[in-house]
């Protein structure tokens, strides 16, 4: 794995400090009570968490793709969900910093970094998921605004964010060239939030449905030109794909670790259960499934980070390949602490039900892998020609 540099070995102690000490004692009641944790994202500001994506001279403290990776492994592995405002400001950072006029960044870059506005991102629709090409919520041009129909759903922080990145079509003539991505204010008239969903994870942080009837976004919400919006959407969910592959690696860390001490702790057949061979051969597979995600991981944002043309195939291999490792390792942490795993006295079966959220969001791990194939395939196609 690269070597962490000597401010990165500090950056991870202090987000393991505030990990442990402040959001690990909060976890299991955000996840019970399923309250949004306002209180965190005033501390992760504080730390500078928040800013990482934003540039200095808007307030931020900016990071690479490194940091940020090491900054929502450990809050992951203390509660998924409360890594979730952390990476939405990292995206609303990456999206503005990469395509907002000097007026957008202006105006709302240092409201990201101190989570004045939380920042959402609006992709799917009832009808239309993983082929994102075909949304068909629609923005139509009317001297100088759009005028916006359609509906979303599942959208993280939905009905707390204060703007949203919105995917649309402005001219379905064009198909995937007429789709346009807007950065829109929460009191857009004309925009209101619809059902919040009831989810098996990720509880405190609400995915919503965001509903337009004829709402009316300026012309100067929009991102880079009409039909920038699949390039904007593509290489943006491109450069956040490494940061779930980090939380799962958080995630699977945390109930490795947890299950180590029980195991060590948890005397049955005369002995501690640590001592048993068949618990053993369950700590070392989960153990090892930690260490290659993260390996992969951390391989995938240092590519992002030099602008390596390896780096997206690399984020998608890490996404779903640290997804499928928390969703193994955690279940095997309920394995390990058998009854009691299932039950809501520890924290295993939460990290479980939180790991399946990983190997959905951001992209399938189904359309992960076949990213993953066709990059493998076009490039063998350029070399064979
Ligand atoms: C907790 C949570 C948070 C979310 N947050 C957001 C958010 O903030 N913003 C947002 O826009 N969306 C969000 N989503 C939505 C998420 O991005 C979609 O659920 C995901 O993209 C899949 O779309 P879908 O659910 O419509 O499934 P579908 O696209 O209908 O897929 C159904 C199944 O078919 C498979 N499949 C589909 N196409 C292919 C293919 N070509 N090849 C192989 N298999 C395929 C999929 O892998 C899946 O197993 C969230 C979802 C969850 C669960």
């Amino acid at each position: 794995m690269i070597s962490p540099n000597e401010q990165q070995v500090l950056l991870r102690q202090t987000a393991r400090q505030v990990a442990q000490e402040k959001v690990l004692p909060r976890a299991g009641e955000i996840d019970r009570s399923n309250e949004y944790p306002w209180d965190l994202v005033e501390l992760f500001a504080k730390y500078g968490f928040l800013g990482l994506k934003v540039p200095e001279e808007y307030g931020g403290n900016p990071g690479t793709a490194v940091d940020l990776c090491i900054v929502l492994e450990e809050i992951s592995k203390a509660s998924y969900a409360c890594a979730a405002p952390v990476q939405g400001q990292a995206i609303g950072g990456i999206v503005l910093s990469d395509w907002g006029s000097d007026e957008q960044r202006r105006r709302y870059l240092p409201e990201v970094a101190s989570g004045a506005r939380m920042v959402a991102l609006a992709i799917t629709e009832p009808e239309v998921g993983s082929d994102a090409t075909k949304v068909r919520t629609r923005a139509s041009k009317t001297g100088d605004h759009y005028v916006v129909n359609g509906t979303k759903c599942f959208i993280s922080s939905g009905s707390i964010a204060g703007a949203y990145v919105l995917f649309a079509s402005t001219d379905p003539s064009k198909r995937a060239a007429g789709l346009s991505t807007f950065f829109i204010e929460r009191n857009t008239p004309g925009l209101k939030i619809g059902k919040i969903d009831e989810k098996m994870g990720s509880h405190g942080i609400p995915t919503a449905e965001l509903i337009f009837e004829d709402a009316v976004v300026p012309e100067e919400c929009l991102l880079g030109k009409e039909g920038d919006g699949l390039n904007i959407i593509v290489k943006s969910l491109g450069k956040s794909r490494v940061l779930t592959a980090a939380r799962a690696v958080g995630l699977a860390q945390g109930a490795l670790d947890y299950a180590l001490q029980y195991a060590l702790q948890r005397v049955q057949s005369g002995g501690p259960i640590a001592h048993l061979q068949g618990i053993q051969f369950m700590l070392a597979d989960m153990a090892t499934a930690a260490e290659a995600a993260r390996c992969l991981t951390y391989e995938a944002a240092h590519l992002g980070d030099i602008g390596s043309p390896e780096a997206s195939r690399v984020s998608s291999m890490a996404k779903y390949f640290a997804a499928d490792a928390a969703m193994q390792v955690t279940t095997d942490a309920v394995q390990v602490l058998g009854g009691h795993g299932y039950m809501k006295d520890h924290p295993v079966e939460r990290m479980m039900r939180d790991a399946k959220a990983t190997q959905v969001v951001e992209g399938t791990n189904q359309i992960q892998r076949r990213l993953v194939a066709r990059s493998l395939i076009d490039e063998a196609k350029r070399r064979n020609s």
